[in-house]
């Protein structure tokens, strides 16, 4: 069967172009699926549009919408060993994060469910005359592009496709072109639960030809992308002639402070899982650790001596902790990354080179790696490698390491661990991220919103304000009693 999922039917790309997908761990042939161009992209616009102006789903009651994200939300649940499954052959995560997600997902789907049954955002406003009654009523943007990124292919685009349709608009979804297998499974379950043809449309193919068309045609109305810096900046250029709306969850360069009277072995336990879940490619990783002076000889000696044992393997290997990365390209990126690192004064003090594990040798492996004595500046502290690797930083007091912390384009996410609350209140008050973890990290839920300040970009997913992203909030005036106001007499 095709993969391209335009106006309700399954077609195959225009110009015959297909891609191979290969599992990243060892570079096995998964599947063969269709490539779409730019003429695709135009009719799974087209699709979209029709569907929006004319079709039934932006008209379809919120408690309906809401009830079909539920059911939806039923169906991931049943089919959640298939999807997990094929997350983890295109991604090369272990199987048991790929059922976490699957999980998450399930609920991302009921949180918007819910809320769009409930309604409740429109109201009634004083315009100040009994004769007058005045509303703000919200509606669906209109049609809208999703762009996703691999690290996270289903979980992305839940956060995005479940608003958008609670909202009523219609989509044309753009998975990243390595991991489109739960994107096509996504869309059969749409169609299974009752979404009309032509409101969910999917186009696989590479960014130039089958996303950029995305966010220049005058017929998308909102952009949402996640997704890396640089191609954040290009998708808001191209959709400025246009002045579409655009939301941006774009990368992240995470501090995680340790403070000297944090709970050692809490804290070594957690920095470990704060950079090496999935390989570092996490956009919340934190990726910098800013460690207390007094703290700090012990700290790194006993985060590398757990580094070290760090399990790499298949996704189906049950004794493996982390995965490979994505591709060949990006494992080239990382160790780039680490070679500057070095050159640039870091000291390496674990991993820094690939397996030579027999095993591994097909897979695009890198292990933990750590580099401490880093200093401001340093390509390997400043860039978003996303890969595992973990710089280390010094600093002696609260305000250092809060302008350590700060001192980044990003604003994605970062951690403080302490156990003075007064001390984890202010610096987490002072760090300019969109999510702050006291005593914790990675933690999200659906209720409350994701995003970022400064590069890591705009605009928020989950929570209230994920779902009034997909929404315009209109005005309604209407004159109880209206008569001539001879205004020009
Ligand atoms: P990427 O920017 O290379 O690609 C993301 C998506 O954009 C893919 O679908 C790609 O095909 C598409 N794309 C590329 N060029 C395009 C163009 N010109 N027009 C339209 N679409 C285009 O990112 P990636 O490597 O897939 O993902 C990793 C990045 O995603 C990291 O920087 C990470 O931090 C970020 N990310 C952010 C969040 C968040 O919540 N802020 C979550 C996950 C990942």
């Amino acid at each position: 069967m095709p993969e391209l999922f335009i106006g309700g039917t399954w077609t195959a790309a225009v110009d015959g172009q297909v891609r191979e997908i290969r599992c990243p761990a060892d570079n096995t042939l998964v599947a063969t699926v269709d490539e779409a161009g730019p003429k695709d992209a135009a009719a799974a616009i087209s699709a979209a549009r029709e569907a929006f102006d004319r079709g039934p789903w932006p008209r379809t009651p919120a408690a309906e919408r809401g009830r079909l994200l539920l059911r939806v939300a039923d169906l991931l649940e049943r089919d959640k060993d298939a999807l997990a499954r094929a997350e983890s052959l295109d991604t090369g995560k272990r199987l048991v994060e790929s059922e976490y997600d699957m999980d998450d997902i399930a609920n991302c789907f009921r949180y918007f469910g819910n809320l769009t049954a409930a309604g409740g955002t429109d109201r009634v406003v004083d315009a100040g005359s009994p004769e007058v009654d005045s509303r703000v009523v919200h509606e669906p943007v209109g049609v809208c592009a999703l762009i996703t990124p691999w690290n996270y292919p289903l979980l992305q685009t839940a956060w995005k496709v479940a608003p958008a349709l609670g909202a009523g608009n219609t989509f044309v979804l753009k998975p990243s072109e390595l991991t489109p297998h739960t994107c096509i499974i996504l869309m059969r379950l749409l169609t299974e639960a009752g979404l009309p043809a032509g409101a969910a449309n999917l186009i696989l193919g590479a960014g130039p030809t089958a996303g950029a068309p995305l966010s220049e045609d005058p017929r998308v109305d909102l952009v949402s992308f996640t997704g890396g810096l640089a191609t954040g900046r290009r998708i808001m250029a191209a959709a400025a002639p246009t002045v579409k709306k655009v939301a941006l969850e774009l990368g992240g360069k995470n501090p995680n402070i340790v403070f000297a009277d944090a709970d050692f072995d809490t804290a070594v336990d957690y920095a470990l899982m704060a950079i090496f879940l999935h390989s570092g490619q996490v956009c919340s990783a934190g990726a910098r650790l800013l460690v207390e002076d007094e703290l700090h000889d012990r700290f790194v000696d006993e985060l590398i001596a757990r580094a070290r044992r760090i399990r790499l393997g298949g996704p189906f290997d049950e004794d493996a902790r982390t995965g490979p990365l994505i591709s060949a390209e990006h494992r080239d990126k990382v160790e780039a990354y680490v070679a500057a690192g070095i050159a640039e004064g870091a000291v390496l003090r674990c991993g820094g080179a690939r397996p030579d594990d027999p095993a591994l040798k097909d897979g695009y492996y890198y292990p933990p790696t750590v580099l401490d004595e880093c200093t401001p500046g340093m390509s390997v502290v400043t860039d978003e490698s996303f890969g595992p690797v973990l710089t280390v930083e010094r600093f002696r007091t609260e305000d250092e390491a809060i302008g350590l912390a700060n001192d980044t384009v990003y604003g994605l996410a970062g951690a403080v661990w302490t156990q003075d609350t007064g001390k984890g209140q202010r610096v987490a008050a002072r760090m300019r991220a969109g999510t702050v973890w006291i005593n914790d990290f990675h933690p999200y839920v659906p209720q409350a919103e994701w995003g970022g300040m400064k590069q890591s970009g705009f605009g928020r997913e989950l929570g209230p304000a994920g779902l009034a992203e997909y929404q315009e909030a209109k005005h309604i005036w209407r004159n109880l009693a209206a008569t001539p106001q001879r205004w020009f007499e």
